[in-house]
């Protein structure tokens, strides 16, 4: 006998599924239902893809046995099984980085959020909720070998060869006494029902039952009764009209491995010249690791019911990486392989008609259901923007849909929104781009938009960056960044002539102590309390974006000097002209342009001169 250790996630796993999923604990059933149906899909996808396999027929089915009197519940299938490497594999270890960093961070998290628990799959583990030990006896299809991995949980498992008839796996779970109830045909069949009941194998249940004579007195023998107790239809291949809300809520909880109810669905039978059936949800809450690199999409292709392929990118474009559902078609070929997925023309377009679809349930919701669709924005905005940068064909729609703050509205602006309340001379788009949106609020180059009534968007997001010079424009209307050189001059009334004649020496002294730290010195038109902002030229990347290439470690693609312009009306500026005293206006250069990164968010080179030239000035 081989005894393993836990890898160490998988302890904080187990402490954290069993702390705060406790309430929830009859999932379990749904989690090792689900793992046994995944198994069976395996195994059909092998035996119509792989040569090796090709001789294996069977009819799949999952049977659920239990005994009261021993304590113990039996969950048996016969899908595609595992090996001693499986085992220590996918049973005590977990395989993907991204769950590795989210249980790590729950374990620190005292508050042991549920909700956040209920967004990703417990899985296997589940079954530590009800039980004091499990054994699993398992044999991998088309070898002649069985392993025997028995665990109570607690920090260590064994593996052992042991005999099981044909491929499949069989979990024993000996129950705690918060398990027990648990080990009644109507309390197992209610779960059934109400998790698996779409799942697309047949569920047995056996038991025995007094048996009865013909007067209705009890016969003191018992009777062993064998049943199937779902309904094992691919719940995506019955009619709409036959399926309830119920239905679909259930179904999606097992697919998505989640607790959550979903958002919204859509669900369409397409019978042109290409044949396939869709079903795709939209969660009401973002998968934690939608942004990790090792994310899974969850979008399952079937070919006519049987299992291709889950992790397949190409099924819909990564932007759409959070729509979770199934994709059955009538007409690619069953051995598919998954790399000619993805030049396949037919799947082509399935995605070219599922992504309109998505597209156009989401436009819906915007118009239909105000507050639904404030709440998805919330979760998908960032998505939605991924797929303006990347979705040229679908460019237009994804305009109508994206969401942005606003410097005078509450709430989620459109752009339609935006152009809806504009100035009837307005020609722009004006946004201001950057990390914090508290910051953007605040920043000095909204004044002079804010004196004129001017709208302003706020992108708070690290891709807006990216994004709208990208988009560039909304129809006709072009697309402004505020901190642009010459983005004000659309609004200045009449520049003051005489105003610039007067500092321009002022101007020309603040360049001189700056030196080649900025690319000019200007005088401003668009502050009207802030001293001192920086601003790009036209064609220069910026403050934000330069941070973030730095951050990717590709500083060295550019070094582009700030322009600095200042506030004429200001006091300091005022100061500085009105006095020849150089050191004094050293100072109160350095102070605007610092002043001017910080309210930017950007890091002071030296913050201890910093400070040591306010004071001289307050001095
Ligand atoms: P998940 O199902 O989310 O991957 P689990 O912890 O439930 O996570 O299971 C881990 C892995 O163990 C599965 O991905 C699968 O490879 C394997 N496994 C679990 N149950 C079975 C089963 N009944 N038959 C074959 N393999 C299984």
């Amino acid at each position: 006998m081989a005894m393993h250790q836990f890898q160490a996630e998988v302890n904080q796993l187990l402490q954290l599924i069993i702390h705060s999923m406790y309430s929830h604990r009859e999932i379990f059933l749904r989690e090792l239902v689900s793992n046994a149906s995944d198994a069976i899909d395996k195994l059909k996808y092998l035996s119509v893809s792989d040569d090796a396999y090709k001789t294996i027929s069977f009819d799949p089915v999952i049977a659920i046995g239990f005994d009261a009197e021993a304590g113990t519940l039996t969950i048996a299938d016969n899908g595609v099984g595992m090996d001693e490497t499986d085992l220590v594999e996918n049973l005590g270890t977990i395989a993907r980085s991204g769950t590795r960093r989210f249980i790590e961070a729950m374990a620190e998290d005292k508050r042991k959020d549920s909700n956040l628990i209920g967004r990703f799959g417990v899985g296997f583990y589940a079954s530590y909720m009800v039980s004091d030990d499990v054994t699993v006896t398992t044999r991998k299809a088309g070898q002649d070998s069985a392993w025997v991995w028995k665990s109570d949980g607690k920090g260590s498992y064994d593996i052992e060869p042991g005999t099981r008839d044909g491929h499949g796996t069989t979990l024993v779970l000996r129950m705690n006494d918060d398990g027990r109830e648990f080990l009644s045909r109507w309390r197992l069949e209610e779960l059934v029902k109400k998790y698996s009941n779409h799942v697309a194998y047949p569920i047995r249940l056996s038991y025995d039952e007094d048996e009865y004579d013909d007067k209705g007195k009890k016969k003191g023998s018992k009777i062993h009764k064998d049943e199937q107790i779902n309904s094992a239809q691919a719940l995506w291949r019955r009619p709409k009209s036959e399926l309830k809300d119920e239905d679909y809520v259930e179904f999606y909880k097992n697919i998505a491995d989640s607790d959550e109810e979903p958002l919204l669905w859509t669900h369409t039978k397409a019978e042109g010249t290409i044949e396939y059936t869709t079903l795709f949800y939209i969660p009401s809450k973002a998968p934690f690791d939608l942004y990790h690199a090792d994310y899974k999409p969850g979008v399952k292709l079937y070919v006519r019911r049987v299992f291709i392929t889950d992790d397949d990118k190409e099924l819909l474009p990564v932007y759409l990486r959070f729509v979770r559902g199934v994709v059955d078609s009538e007409d690619l070929p069953l051995n598919v392989s998954r790399e000619i997925l993805q030049q396949n023309r037919v799947m082509n377009s399935i995605r070219t008609a599922s992504v309109k679809k998505i597209l156009s349930e989401f436009k819906d919701l915007s118009t239909a259901n105000k507050d639904k669709y404030a709440s998805f924005i919330t979760e998908f905005n960032r998505p939605l923007k991924e797929g303006l940068y990347g979705d040229f064909a679908n460019r237009e729609a994804l305009m109508e849909l994206v969401r942005f703050k606003s410097s005078q509205a509450e709430g989620w602006t459109s752009f339609a929104d935006y152009k809806s309340r504009m100035k009837d001379d307005q020609k722009a788009i004006y946004f201001i781009a950057g990390d914090s949106e508290d910051r953007l609020r605040k920043s000095p180059l909204l004044e002079m938009y804010r004196k004129q009534g001017v709208e302003v968007l706020i992108c708070p997001d690290e891709i807006d960056e990216l994004v709208m010079p990208m988009v560039g424009k909304y129809g006709e209307l072009e697309l402004k960044a505020v901190n642009r050189a010459g983005a004000e001059k659309e609004f200045e009334d009449k520049p003051d002539e005489q105003k610039a004649k007067d500092l321009a020496p002022a101007i020309e002294r603040i360049k001189k102590a700056l030196g080649d730290e900025v690319k000019d010195v200007r005088l401003s038109a668009r502050l009207t309390e802030s001293p001192s902002c920086i601003v790009v030229d036209a064609d220069d990347p910026s403050l934000q974006l330069q941070q973030f290439m730095k951050s990717m470690g590709r500083a060295g693609d550019f070094d582009v000097k700030p322009i600095l312009e200042v506030n004429g009306d200001h006091a300091l500026v005022m100061r500085l002209a009105a006095s020849d005293d150089e050191a004094m206006a050293a100072d109160v250069a350095r102070v605007l342009l610092d002043q001017a990164l910080l309210v930017e968010g950007a890091p002071l080179k030296d913050p201890a001169d910093f400070v040591a030239r306010m004071n001289r000035l307050i001095g």
